[in-house]
Parts: C-alpha cells; structure tokens; sequence
C-alpha cells in the first residue's frame, strides 16, 4: 500500500512549506490539495460563473475535468500559468467559497487521491486526513496563533514585494477559518487519530525534525 502522510490546518499555519519540506526530504510526491480549490475558483470565476449554490453544479464539472498540470514550481491551467495568479488573498476567499459547495468537493476527491503514488505521498490541505485519505498511517494538524499566522502571510507578502496591512490579514484569515470550520461537508477539524503540532514558537526545521521523527517511529 502505498504511504501517505496528510497535514491538515487552517490558513497560513505553514502548512505548505511543512509538506512540501517533507515530501522532498521523503521523496515522495506532494499534493498541495488547497491549489486545486484555487484552481476550481479561478477557472469559474474566468467563467463568469458567481461562486454560490446557484452555480454549484456548474462549477463541480469544471472541476472534475481540470486540466491542472504542476510541473516544476509552476501551476498550469490547460495553457496558462496560474502560479501567481492563484496566490493572491482573493484566490485564497474564493476558493474557500467553492469549497463550501458540496459538489465541487465531491468532484476533486479522485483528483486527490491520484496523486498517491510509489513510493509516497505527503498531502496538504483541510480535510486530507478526515475524508481523502481517512487510511493514512500519520496524520498531523498543524496550528498556529492568528497573530503568528498573519505576521507568516504578511512577511510572505512583503518578500514579494506586495504590501498589505497586518490586521487585515489577520481579519481575512479569520473570515477564512470560520467559514472552513463551519461548513455543513468536510469542515476544518483534525482527524480523531490526528497529532496535533503547534508551531508557533518553531522554526521549520523544528518542525519537519519532528514530524519526521513521527514518521520513522
Ligand atoms: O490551503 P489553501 O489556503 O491554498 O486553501 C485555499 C482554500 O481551499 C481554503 O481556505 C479552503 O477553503 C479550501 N480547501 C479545502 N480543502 C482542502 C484544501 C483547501 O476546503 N483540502
């Protein structure tokens, strides 16, 4: 059987940056499940699609034939290059819109769960270890403060040379995790067989030294 490791946890708790650390410390694939939403959204959105109920059924078709391709760094919708695109604080609102929607939910679990291939997988997203991976035999929840999560995001921003204010990005984090955390399919929680890590006062290497550990004990 193939081996996955899922981390799962609310916006900006460095969530990527762990997995993605890990899988090429591993060498196992990595699936960043949250681009996939970002996608969805995206490609709705360029659809003229309004992302609510009213569209839901729309929009999960769009899903279930994404022609999403990652190949070196880069995120590619059919010919275009989304990376940056994707990346920015309203991809981020709009894909937890979609996300709400049932359907479209439904319409990426195979997606998902293709990725799992010799030999490993780290998974990463809100429900990788709840419902697309429910067998996986280390499952971590990564939490941070709001504060600690938005200085994350803020920094992240500014190295891109993007300025943003430190309180609204906590503001919309919040928005996020509220409405991941509260809606009716898949909400934000970790799995009952979940270790919880909270990273806030770690540095990355910490972080990866200890889930790491986890995976070889
Ligand atoms: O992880 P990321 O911030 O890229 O995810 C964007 C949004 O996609 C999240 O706020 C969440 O609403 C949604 N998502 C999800 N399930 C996942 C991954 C992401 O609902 N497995």
């Amino acid at each position: 059987h193939v081996p996955v490791i899922c981390v799962d946890g609310p916006t900006a708790s460095g969530k990527g940056t762990l997995a993605s650390e890990l899988a090429s410390r591993l060498g196992y694939h990595y699936l960043d499940s949250g681009a996939l939403y970002r996608i969805t959204a995206f490609a709705a959105v360029r659809a003229g699609l309004a992302l609510d109920v009213a569209h839901e059924h729309s929009i999960a078709k769009m899903a279930e034939t994404l022609p999403v391709r990652f190949t070196g760094g880069q995120v590619l919708l059919g010919e275009l290059d989304v990376t940056d695109a994707i990346r920015t604080e309203e991809a981020g609102m709009n894909a937890s819109r979609v996300s709400a929607l049932p359907a479209v939910r439904t319409a990426l679990v195979a997606l998902q769960q293709s990725f799992r291939r010799l030999p490993g997988l780290v998974a990463d997203g809100r429900d990788m270890g709840t419902v697309i991976f429910p067998d996986a035999p280390l499952k971590v929840y990564l939490t941070a403060s709001a504060v600690q999560r938005a200085e994350r995001r803020h920094k992240q921003l500014i190295s891109k040379g993007i300025s943003a204010k430190l309180a609204d990005l906590r503001a919309d984090l919040e928005a996020r995790d509220l409405r991941d955390s509260s809606r009716q399919v898949a909400p934000l929680k970790p799995a009952e067989d979940a270790l919880l890590l909270d990273n806030s006062g770690q540095s990355i290497e910490e972080s990866v030294a200890q889930v790491v550990q986890w995976w070889e004990r």
